[in-house]
């Protein structure tokens, strides 16, 4: 077996006692990085972080399909803690590129000297608490061990990939690819393309594929809500603009609901004219943006079916007035209920008014199988095509922790705790897994995530630095906590329309997954509180220290 890791590397001293290092980070987006940057630079601890990357970006990293943006605007797709980078800040467009996004975080991570914490193309695959030591025991695919007192977990909530287990997928010859494992250097210009997916990504690489293809086929199994993203350059001066009011901006935003840096509306849909609406409605088209549609228009187009309709309505009427072939614009139009993750794309619905391109609807004719040359339909109309893009999205939210043997108190698994659906308290932390710190866990907030993921970091930090001021060996919430954390989720979910609409939010893409709430859906104003609110109470709902059972 390999040695643990070079102890060399590790430049901060450990501080516990019998262990390898104090704490192991694993990830590499967002979330690990800061994690790193807060536990090693700020708090003095020694730590080791792995990714199985070849570097760091997470998202970024992997998501290099042709078309790949943020829907979060370049002003706010960032963190917000460091003033000086928020002034260097470089950018050209509303929205930030795959490209200009990996290239932030590479600077994140040369700026505060990341690299050298981290084991890269290293996956862990066992995470056990010995309760006897109080320590985590982390093994790795490339047999190294581990221990540690704080396991941080940055796993990512859209990371783990779906792959629909599609009959034939073997006896296919061209080439297949999901974009969230997207290969460098991939030419598809003058190729047949077919994309499977219409979510988020899929709605990205289709107007990017359009143009180049030779022909593009799109196999939709259920049509979506798109509005224009708008994606206009953005001037130096509108850039100097905001970097002047970072302070207001960041206030807003961690105040807000969405924290996609705007106001979210407080008039009801329901509580003005038809006229209204509809002004209302123009106006957010013209300006673009998923979520400012969704929630920058009116306060209930989430929870009351009437202004769903109405806002649902509007799109599908643009729907009829953009695409022009009758039979193609019925496929294209929803029937459902508006309350998936709001998409937005650049002139989505335009691009099936292209020669190049067709709309297959696989709900009314399903995919029966791939073959040696493409993509067979149950009619038994088969596609030829060179290269298949699975644009299928993920096992989110605990899609990566699953995969991982994870054990806590009594050896208990992760997989046992959450038989019932994922769960966890504040969207951090699980009773019996002392110690242990989800970025981005279950129940969680429902935001745009960079604000989210530096709000849960930062808490993460301070309860580590106040076990190590007390002189503490654990802390975990009592099962109680989550369970009411859980339930609170469960209420504010039910307010909403989401529940009713069938997509990862709640599980519903994955065959077999555990229907549940998987988010804390009253914004991330009301989560900092929640947060602030255990930080300064006793903490009735954290045990620390917990008696150690000894065998
Ligand atoms: P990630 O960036 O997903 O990083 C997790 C890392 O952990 C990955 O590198 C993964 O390889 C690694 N990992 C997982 N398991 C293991 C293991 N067992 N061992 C070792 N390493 C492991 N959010 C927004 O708010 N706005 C947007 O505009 C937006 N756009 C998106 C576009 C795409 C295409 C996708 C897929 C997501 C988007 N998101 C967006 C969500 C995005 O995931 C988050 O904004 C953010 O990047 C998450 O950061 P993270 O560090 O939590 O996780
Ligand atoms: P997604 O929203 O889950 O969409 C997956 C698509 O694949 C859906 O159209 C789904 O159809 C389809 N699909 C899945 N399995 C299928 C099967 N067996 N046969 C046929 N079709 C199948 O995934 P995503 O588009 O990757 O987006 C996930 C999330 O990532 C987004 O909601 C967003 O949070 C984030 N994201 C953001 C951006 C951005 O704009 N910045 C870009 C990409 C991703 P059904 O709808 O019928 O299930």
């Amino acid at each position: 077996m390999t040695k643990a890791f070079d102890m060399n590397e590790i430049i901060n001293a450990t501080k516990t006692k019998g262990a390898d290092v104090d704490a192991v980070v694993v990830g590499a987006g967002f979330g690990g990085l800061y994690a790193v940057h807060k536990l090693r630079n700020e708090l003095g601890l020694s730590v080791r972080a792995y990714d199985n990357a070849s570097d760091v970006g997470g998202t970024w990293f992997w998501n290099r399909y042709p078309g790949a943006l943020s829907d979060t605007e370049s002003f706010c797709y960032r963190y917000s803690f460091d003033k000086d980078l928020l002034k260097q800040g470089k950018w050209t467009s509303r929205y930030l590129t795959q490209p200009e996004i990996i290239e932030y975080l590479n600077g994140f991570a040369d700026k505060y000297d990341l690299r050298r914490t981290y084991r890269f193309n290293t996956k862990v695959t066992a995470t056990h608490f010995d309760e006897r030591t109080g320590l985590w025991r982390v093994a790795t695919d490339r047999g190294e061990q581990v221990t540690a007192k704080y396991l941080v977990t940055g796993l990512g909530l859209l990371s783990a990939t779906n792959k629909p287990a599609f009959q034939g997928v073997d006896s296919y010859r061209g080439e297949i690819f999901h974009t969230g494992a997207w290969p460098e250097g991939v030419e598809l210009s003058g190729k047949r393309v077919g994309v499977i997916g219409n979510g988020s990504t899929g709605v990205q690489v289709i107007t990017a594929l359009a143009p180049v293809a030779s022909h593009l086929t799109v196999f939709q199994r259920s049509a979506q809500y798109v509005v224009p993203i708008a994606n206009l350059p953005e001037s130096e001066d509108t850039i100097d603009e905001y970097k002047a009011n970072y302070e207001a901006i960041w206030k807003q935003v961690k105040t807000s609901a969405v924290a996609f840096g705007f106001t979210e509306s407080t008039t009801a849909a329901t509580s003005v004219s038809q006229e209204e609406r509809e002004r209302v409605f123009e106006r957010a088209w013209k300006r673009g943006g998923g979520f400012r549609f969704m929630f920058e228009t009116f306060s209930d187009i989430a929870t009351s079916r009437e202004a769903n309709d109405a806002a649902a309505d509007f799109i599908k009427r643009k729907i009829g007035q953009i695409v022009k072939n009758p039979e193609v614009a019925r496929k294209l139009t929803p029937t459902d209920i508006y309350a998936k993750r709001p998409l937005c794309g650049n002139d989505y619905y335009d691009v099936f008014n292209r020669q190049n391109v067709t709309l297959v609807d696989v709900k009314e004719d399903p995919i029966a199988a791939l073959t040696p040359k493409g993509i067979r339909r149950a009619s038994g109309v088969e596609h030829e095509l060179d290269v298949i893009v699975l644009a299928t999205g993920f096992d989110a939210v605990d899609g990566n922790y699953t995969k991982i043997d994870m054990r806590g108190r009594g050896g208990v698994t992760m997989s046992e705790k959450w038989k019932e659906g994922p769960q966890g308290y504040l969207g951090m932390m699980e009773a019996d897994f002392p110690n242990l710190f989800m970025i981005l866990g279950p129940n969680g907030p429902f935001t745009n995530l960079p604000p989210s993921i530096e709000t849960q970091v930062e808490w993460i930090s301070d309860t580590i630095a106040k076990l190590e001021r007390e002189g503490r060996k654990t802390v975990e919430p009592t099962q109680a906590a989550v369970d009411e954390w859980v339930a609170t989720c469960q209420s504010i979910a039910d307010m909403t329309l989401f529940p009713q609409a069938q997509s990862w939010i709640f599980g519903a893409n994955i065959p077999g997954k555990k229907n549940a709430v998987m988010f804390y859906m009253a914004g991330l104003g009301n989560y900092r509180s929640a947060l602030d609110a255990v930080k300064h109470t006793n903490c009735a709902t954290l045990m620390f220290d917990r008696e150690v059972v000894t065998a």
